[in-house]
């Protein structure tokens, strides 16, 4: 069975729109955005048509390929002081000469949407369920139970050790009561330990990674992989090799990547909220 993940999504999207609706005010997030990159692009539209779906207001604030890490800043610096902005996003990839981390850094952790920021991802750690979390972690959440999965007691088993989604997947995972394990790339026998998984994450950056014998009848797989393959976008589980094998999977595109967008949007109408109280 492939699970719905556009319904997933519109519940989101829909229940978030009924809460924002009912606000004094528009929320308004800003997203970010250093040169230009294909990718960023088209990902930068879907969430434009997201948020407005649900009434937010957006705005894009842009800097030249050749900015610096101190521009970015400043830019950052403005927008942490503008008070009718309410959320922050900041694209990526960015240019090699930006200091990825001074500028998640320089942030206010109260406006930040990826709940990338050390002080967010410290309340994810520490279990807060009130905590902004990594967007895409959340999501591999979102779609376990939104598939109907109860999530306690189950073995989930996570390959790939990013700190924006294996790490806090892992977290979230285990804050539902799962019992988690995270794989990588030194993990001995990996086959071994995702045919026993009830839940396999994958998200290694690796087309087609997740096969056959890496899988059972019982296996229900989420796909976080989204790569370029030749100009069409293909997840880390070779969907066509295992979709008749496990008990359920995510598809790419459309998958994983579409609940990310609505959690993005979850976040903003948390922060919006904590911060207009
Ligand atoms: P990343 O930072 O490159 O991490 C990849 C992880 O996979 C690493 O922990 C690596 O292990 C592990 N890995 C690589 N080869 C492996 C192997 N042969 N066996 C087991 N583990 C292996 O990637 P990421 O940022 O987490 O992203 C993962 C994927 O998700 C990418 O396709 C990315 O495009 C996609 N993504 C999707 C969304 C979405 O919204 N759908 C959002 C973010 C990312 P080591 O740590 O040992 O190197």
């Amino acid at each position: 069975m492939i699970i719905d993940c556009k319904s997933i999504a519109d519940a989101i999207i829909e229940n978030v729109h009924r809460e924002a609706s009912g606000a004094a005010k528009t929320p308004r997030i800003a997203s970010v955005v250093i040169g230009s990159d294909g990718g960023s692009e088209s990902y930068l539209k879907m969430m434009e048509k997201t948020f407005e779906r649900a009434g937010f207001g957006t705005c894009i604030c842009r800097l030249a390929e050749d900015a610096t890490t101190e521009q970015a800043i400043a830019l950052v610096e403005s927008l942490n002081a503008d008070r009718e902005i309410d959320g922050v996003i900041i694209h990526k990839p960015l240019p090699p000469q930006i200091d990825e981390r001074r500028l998640l850094y320089s942030l206010d952790p109260r406006k930040d949407l990826d709940g990338l920021h050390p002080v967010n991802l410290g309340k994810t750690l520490s279990g807060d369920a009130g905590a902004i979390a990594p967007c895409t972690a959340r999501a591999a959440v979102e779609v376990a139970k939104g598939a109907g999965i109860e999530l306690t007691g189950k073995h989930v088993v996570i390959i790939g050790r990013s700190s924006i989604v294996g790490k806090p997947a892992a977290l979230l995972f285990l804050s539902e009561n799962a019992t988690v394990t995270v794989c990588h790339s030194k993990t001995s026998n990996l086959a071994d330990i995702t045919k026993r998984a009830d839940i396999i994450v994958v998200a290694v950056g690796r087309p087609r990674f997740l096969g056959r014998e890496m899988v059972s009848e019982h296996s229900v797989v989420i796909d976080v992989g989204t790569n370029n393959v030749d100009g069409k976008m293909v997840g880390d589980a070779d969907f066509d090799a295992i979709f008749g094998l496990v008990k359920m999977i995510t598809p790419v595109p459309g998958g994983v990547g579409r609940v990310t967008n609505a959690v993005l949007l979850a976040n903003a109408l948390t922060n919006f909220t904590n911060n207009n109280k």
